[in-house]
């Protein structure tokens, strides 16, 4: 074992942390949620600060797209489960804190049971289901958030915390429709900005337990990397908020599926077997590809009709009533959006959204 003065020489050398300030770090808990872009780089950081007890949850493994960012794992963890290879890796960092691992999905169900253990969560994760249940999960226990969201080149980063100011839902209280927001496999990410961003949310962390300096609580980062611009937003407690207002109807954690509209948009969707089945059958389907004017790839459907998104509702007196109408793109996001705009507009048919896209579809 290292000597402890050694080892965090350069914290208990800053009069903000200290030898008290290192204490405290060690004895504290942590947990991040979500071993990706942002999780990689908070977990190595919390583990080189001494962070005492560091719990991390993901239920995935590691694909060989996510090793463009991830920096915990490489060409031979592709396959393996995130948490196990991210608590090998943190360990080899430092081999006197204690990690423990939770294989599983954060739900309501193991939410409160999971996160009371610990002092400070970090959302490290990439939707909106679990953002809205780590914020609730953090607000009924009284634990501080310290959430971030990546896209393209930019990043944005707060803490949550309704002890002192507001809560996720106060900044964002209606979660958008799936397929309204792109995922980084749809709109790619620049690995470096999930290191910048996920590095200030271990800053935060450390400053959040030894009381250094003034924490990001009431403010939102925001950083566009494209051209290397910063901005502050303040973020004010709503006194409206169903969590955290003054008449709050959220008491406990909620099904985040159905809140996220994912539920339902789930329900219409169609595997790539069961189409497959359906093509074979020759079952009456008319299959329609949702792509831009100037896409140029190649129709995976050559059968399929092809039509933009913004023009789908057109769709509504076009299609035939008594057909399947199965949609597909590229990653089955925008599909699953053309379904509910047709939805919305009062089309009866029977609608599909192939699963996973045309991507998963030829794999
Ligand atoms: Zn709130």
């Amino acid at each position: 074992m290292h000597n402890f003065y050694e080892r965090y020489k350069s914290h208990i050398l800053l009069e903000e942390i200290g030898i008290s300030g290192q204490e405290c770090i060690k004895s504290s808990r942590v947990i991040i949620v979500g071993a990706g872009g942002l999780g990689c780089p908070v977990a190595v950081y919390l583990a080189s600060a001494g962070v005492g007890n560091i719990g991390i949850i993901d239920f995935d493994n590691v694909d060989v797209s996510n090793l463009q960012r991830q920096i915990l794992y490489g060409d031979k963890d592709v396959g393996k489960s995130k948490v196990e290879i991210a608590k090998e890796k943190i360990e080899r960092l430092n081999s006197e804190i204690k990690v423990i691992t939770y294989n599983e999905k954060l739900t309501s169900l193991n939410a409160l049971e999971v996160l009371k253990n610990y002092d400070v969560v970090v959302d490290a994760a990439d939707n909106f289901q679990t953002r809205y249940l780590v914020n609730d999960a953090c607000a009924i226990i009284g634990i501080p958030d310290v959430w971030a969201s990546v896209y393209r080149f930019e990043g944005q980063v707060s803490v949550f915390d309704v002890k002192k100011c507001a809560c996720y839902r106060c900044f964002h209280p209606v979660s958008p429709k799936p397929g309204n927001v792109p995922s980084c496999g749809e709109s790619g990410i620049v690995g470096a900005i999930t290191g910048i961003i996920g590095s200030i949310q271990a800053c935060e962390v450390i400053k959040i337990i030894t009381g250094a300096g003034n924490s990001l609580i009431g403010r939102l980062l925001y950083l566009d990397a494209l051209n290397m611009v910063a901005k502050e937003f303040k973020i004010a407690k709503d006194s409206k908020c169903v969590l955290c207002g003054k008449n709050p109807s959220i008491k406990e954690l909620i099904d985040y599926d159905e809140f996220c509209h994912i539920s339902e948009s789930s329900k219409n969707e169609i595997t790539s077997d069961e189409l497959n089945i359906k093509i074979k059958n020759n079952k009456n389907i008319q299959l329609i590809d949702i792509r831009e004017e100037n896409d140029k790839n190649d129709l995976v459907f050559p059968q399929a009709a092809t039509i933009s998104l913004k023009n789908i509702v057109f769709l509504k007196d076009k299609l035939n009533k008594n057909f399947d109408a199965i949609f597909v793109c590229k990653y089955g996001y925008k599909s699953i959006y053309a379904v509910q705009l047709l939805k919305e507009s009062g089309y009866k048919g029977k609608m599909y959204s192939l699963k996973g896209g045309t991507l998963k579809y030829l794999k």
